[in-house]
């Protein structure tokens, strides 16, 4: 238990003990067991390359004390209200993520949910949206990984905030084209392309778009555009690191 304390409902916490009787967690950051009823070791915790620093107004990403908004933000004017990133992209975050997305250590997301969940709990409030949204990956991916780790990160948000979750609100649809060659405004507007509202969305006022990494804002814009077309008014975004550069995450 860290210092921030933990909201969760007490079901999320049953469950979480009976998971861990069967599998023992392992901590995200140094992969050695992690200590009973823990995510992370305690002494691994400091690791975390939390942002402490002042923050842009749109999308949380650090900023210089003089600036309100990030140099990208000054760009493009985003599809979302406002979101935050919890962590920095930095080395540790990085391995984390790779984990979690390419050696099935699909705890790692329950980790980065609950503490991104808890490091954003006077936003979530503020914002109080109706619904948690994971971005979906490609169905290959998906078929390959057996799960998608944006929903893994969002499941375990929604469990910590009691904010609903709506996994098929984005929908991805199943194309083939390779998106590696193309430059971030191409792939952009093959994302629109691609996501999808799902059912369900009539009546829904505002959303909290989930993901692993913010780097450009590419996929969360993406996505907010479809949520939007769908009757949303008010969308944010909540992900578990923040990258600089134009390096858009997949
Ligand atoms: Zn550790
Ligand atoms: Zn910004």
């Amino acid at each position: 238990m860290n210092s921030r304390g933990r909201t969760g409902t007490v079901k999320a916490a049953l469950k979480r003990t009976a998971i861990d009787l069967l599998y023992p967690r392992r901590c995200m950051i140094c992969h050695g067991p992690a200590p009973w009823g823990e995510y992370i070791c305690p002494e691994c915790e400091p690791e975390l390359p939390v942002i402490e620093s002042r923050r842009c107004r749109k999308c949380g990403k650090p900023v210089e004390d003089f600036e309100a908004l990030c140099p990208d933000c000054e760009k493009n004017p985003h599809q979302y209200d406002r979101g935050i990133g919890i962590y920095r992209y930095d080395s540790v975050m990085r391995e984390a993520v790779s984990y979690l997305k390419y050696k099935g250590r699909r705890e790692y997301g329950e980790a980065m949910g609950i503490y991104a969940a808890e490091s954003a709990r006077s936003e979530l409030m503020t914002w109080n949206p109706e619904i948690i949204v994971p971005i979906p990956i490609h169905p290959a991916r998906l078929r390959e990984r057996g799960y998608n780790q944006a929903e893994v990160i969002a499941r375990a948000v929604s469990e910590e905030s009691g904010i609903r979750m709506a996994p098929d609100a984005l929908q991805r649809k199943d194309t083939t084209s390779a998106m590696k060659n193309l430059s971030v405004r191409e792939r952009y507007s093959n994302l629109s392309k691609v996501l999808v509202a799902g059912p369900g969305l009539s009546g829904i006022r505002s959303a909290l778009i989930v993901d692993d990494i913010y780097t450009t804002g590419a996929t969360v814009d993406a996505g907010a555009r479809v949520l939007r077309d769908a009757g949303i008014s008010r969308i944010y975004f909540l992900s578990v690191c923040i990258g600089g550069g134009f390096m858009v995450s997949y």
